[in-house]
């Protein structure tokens, strides 16, 4: 079970295909944090990572354990060998990388947390934001590329490897002949609703993309589409999307969750019997209350979990 722990001094790590960002404190409002470009040396940005850390440690006092949150795909069981690494990503210099232990080898004595990153957010929400008090939950991110992390009876739902909802496959709106930007599935979730696949689709970065553009059209069925599927799948009580395409450029993020609101309610038809749905669909599907800071804090919580474990 979640349970949260406060006051504990604590060390984060968001790692993110573009960037790192570290962080300590308690909580939200008591953070400091930093950042260092990914690359393609894990050894050297883990070292800047860690090298951080020590620094804030002899500032602040010491770290009582710390949480990573990752890009992945990661390999999360514990009695795994390569348990704590980053395992087949195409990300130049990244294949196989050992990030718990190089956390670990900095930090011996402390007990360390380690997830995907949408795992982590989903639980900075879920500590912090808009997902406190709920059993069950999603939490999607929209970027470079999509992923989900949830959490299902108060659990985070991890299962084989872990859950990959950006890949999913979903129906093709008619007419539509975009071959989709996913490097393995082409027209996956991910291949059609990601920052570069709005950017191959319509030629302009999302974030200048004309409101009336037909790519906002297909952007929000598709992920209503996808929205629809994990509500049937999971029975979330609620959905929360984050990343950067969720603020919907010109269109706007306010437009951008009505219309998925809108289209997810016309997907499900009616079918599923509750008010969250039928009635109140824009508290349903919802923007993260850490906006940008989902991801960190969630890596923070994970430290206080790992803590809570022991
Ligand atoms: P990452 O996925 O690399 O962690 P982001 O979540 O910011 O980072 O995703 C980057 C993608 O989000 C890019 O494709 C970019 O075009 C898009 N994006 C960033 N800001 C906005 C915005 N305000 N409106 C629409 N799209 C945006
Ligand atoms: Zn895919």
């Amino acid at each position: 079970m979640l349970e949260e722990r406060h006051h504990v001094l604590a060390g984060a790590i968001e790692g993110g295909g573009t960037k790192f960002v570290c962080a300590v404190g308690s909580g939200p409002h008591d953070l400091s944090r930093t950042e260092f470009p990914t690359g393609d040396n894990p050894i050297r940005v883990l070292a800047q990572v860690t090298n951080w850390l020590s620094e804030q440690q002899r500032e602040r006092g010491d770290l009582q354990a710390i949480g990573i949150g990752s890009f992945g795909p990661l390999d999360l069981h514990s009695n795994s060998p390569a348990y704590g690494y980053i395992t087949s990503t195409p990300k130049p210099g990244w294949r196989n990388t050992d990030v718990m232990g190089a956390v670990r080898r900095a930090f011996p004595n402390i007990p360390i947390g380690f997830d995907t990153d949408v795992n982590a957010a989903a639980l900075g929400e879920y500590f912090w934001g808009n997902a406190t008090g709920l059993s069950d939950f999603v939490y999607v991110t929209i970027g470079t590329g999509i992923g989900a992390g949830g959490v299902a009876g108060r659990q985070l739902i991890h299962g084989l490897v872990h859950p990959e909802m950006g890949h999913m496959l979903i129906p093709r709106v008619s007419g539509d002949t975009f071959a989709g930007a996913c490097q393995y599935h082409g027209a996956c979730w991910e291949g059609l609703c990601s920052g570069p696949a709005l950017l191959r689709r319509s030629g302009m970065p999302a974030e200048t993309i004309p409101p009336g553009h037909e790519a906002w059209v297909l952007e929000t069925q598709y992920i209503a589409y996808a929205v629809a599927n994990i509500t049937c799948m999971l029975s979330p009580q609620r959905v929360i999307i984050g990343g950067g395409v969720r603020k919907a450029g010109r269109l706007g993020q306010d437009q951008f969750f009505r219309l998925i609101g809108e289209k997810t309610q016309a997907a499900l038809n009616g079918y599923i019997a509750s008010p969250a749905l039928r009635e109140e669909i824009e508290n349903y599907i919802v923007p993260p209350h850490l906006g940008d800071n989902a991801g960190i804090c969630g890596a923070l919580a994970l430290a206080q979990i790992a803590l809570n474990d022991l």
